[in-house]
């Protein structure tokens, strides 16, 4: 899911009207202080992260002077949370604080409902699993006409939001709703939102994640990979999405995986399904081979589809070989497999890797017709002395013996190794 970060959000809620605190993002405390001067009084200083209870890991500071927020945000540049390094904080004007509120949107899965739902609580600042739920107020929303103020209403009443406040209460949860609509949003938790001193209603934080789905209608957001990553997409990454992103039919997964494109032991990685992905990390792991990358060809891919994630795994530099890791009896017609393996093979392996070490197992649906599809297409590379001298195909026999398939690749990677410094390359 394509998540944003709390500055993010709070940005694209601004711009669609709603009541956010001034300020902005830094990334050294020296630009943090320069914020704070701008604001010129009380500032709040946010560690920016993907992550809740930020508060409690100490990477929400308030305090009062430029110089201390300098200081705040140097301090939150050392720490980490889980893991994950800070590299912005959010320096935006401390907030009178009368009383602090929750509410999200996030998509009601149940049968009787699957439409978005609000989720309203006057026990804001907590984590959301610890409101008691006598005290979490939910109401369905109707996915073409939004939030019905009489549902406002009716939830903040519910709530016990007095009387005087509850045209408020509920025309800001109205423009929630219609952001939430408007910028497609997965889920979008305001905790809390907070009622000032002088009784007005502003976003104190913000929780935006957008439905992957939505990403190629939204250019403004920017996001080039709509999918959680470790960090910055690589080359490989952005390839891949493209070949997911411009072809709906079936899965034509393919990530990076941390390959350096110079040591040996890595082979070009293509799983079908994620099940069968993991018995072929078992083959590869057996014999201390790596995955060069990630992909995964299931849910029934055209062959095209098939092709290019293909081509991509086989374009990596240095690898000592080539998985097709059909450990399952897939339900897919395979020959849509085997119609794009033989087209790939042939363009590749004569003139960029001759006797790469392939190994080929397809299992499952049409597997006879599919494994001659192969035999046959690959036949005239698969001579003593051909460029395919190192494929080998493999059918139902082998569907659970990782050992085997393992075995095989390291023995044809030894050979492929051998060879290659043989000829000095
Ligand atoms: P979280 O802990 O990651 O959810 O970060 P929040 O932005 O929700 O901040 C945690 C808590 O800081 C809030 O629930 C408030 O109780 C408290 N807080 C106190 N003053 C301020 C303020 O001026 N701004 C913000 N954002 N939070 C404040
Ligand atoms: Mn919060």
């Amino acid at each position: 899911m394509a998540k944003f970060l709390e500055f993010q959000g709070k940005e694209w809620l601004r711009k669609s009207g709603l009541p956010v605190p001034q300020g902005r993002v830094a990334s050294t405390p020296e630009e943090a202080k320069k914020i704070a001067e701008e604001i010129g009084k009380a500032v709040a200083v946010k560690g920016q992260v993907q992550a809740g209870g930020r508060g409690k890991a100490g990477i929400v500071k308030l305090v009062n002077t430029p110089d201390e927020a300098a200081a705040a945000a140097a301090e939150i540049f050392a720490k980490n949370v889980m893991g994950v390094p800070i590299y912005q904080v959010l320096v935006e004007e401390k907030l009178d604080i009368k009383k602090e509120y929750y509410c999200s949107f996030v998509v009601n899965g149940a049968r009787e409902a699957r439409s978005p739902m609000l989720m309203f609580s006057t026990e804001g600042g907590m984590d959301i699993e610890s409101v008691p739920e006598e005290l979490l107020f939910k109401v369905n929303i109707d996915p073409i006409n939004g939030l019905q103020v009489y549902d406002a209403v009716d939830v903040c009443a519910r709530a016990g939001i007095p009387a005087q406040d509850i045209s408020k209460f509920a025309s800001f949860l109205s423009k929630l709703s219609q952001a939430y609509k408007k910028l497609d949003c997965q889920t979008l938790e305001i905790n809390p939102f907070i009622m000032t001193g002088s009784g007005n209603l502003v976003c104190a934080d913000c929780k935006m994640e957008i439905d992957n789905s939505s990403v190629g209608r939204h250019p403004e957001f920017g996001i080039s990979i709509a999918r959680d990553l470790p960090g910055a997409p690589t080359e490989l990454d952005l390839i891949g999405w493209s070949i997911e992103e411009t072809d709906a039919r079936g899965t034509g997964f393919l990530m990076n995986m941390g390959y350096d494109e110079v040591s040996p032991g890595y082979i070009g990685y293509h799983p079908i399904g994620g099940g069968s992905a993991m018995m072929g990390l078992d083959a590869l792991n057996q014999v201390g081979l790596k995955p060069a990358n990630y992909a995964d060809t299931s849910g029934n891919p055209v062959g095209s589809k098939i092709y290019r994630v293909a081509k991509c795994v086989l374009s990596q530099p240095n690898i000592d070989g080539y998985l097709l890791g059909g450990f399952m009896m897939a339900n897919q017609e395979q020959w849509h497999h085997s119609h794009a393996i033989v087209k790939v093979l042939r363009e590749v392996l004569p003139t960029q890797k001759p006797g790469l070490p392939c190994v080929l197992l397809l299992c499952g649906n049409r597997e006879d017709e599919s494994l001659e599809i192969l035999r046959e297409g690959l036949a005239d590379l698969m001579t003593p002395d051909g460029p395919g001298k190192r494929i080998e195909i493999y059918g139902k026999e082998y569907v659970t013996d990782t050992k085997f398939i393992g075995q095989r690749l390291l023995a044809l990677s030894k050979e492929y190794r051998a060879e290659k410094e043989s000829q000095g390359k």
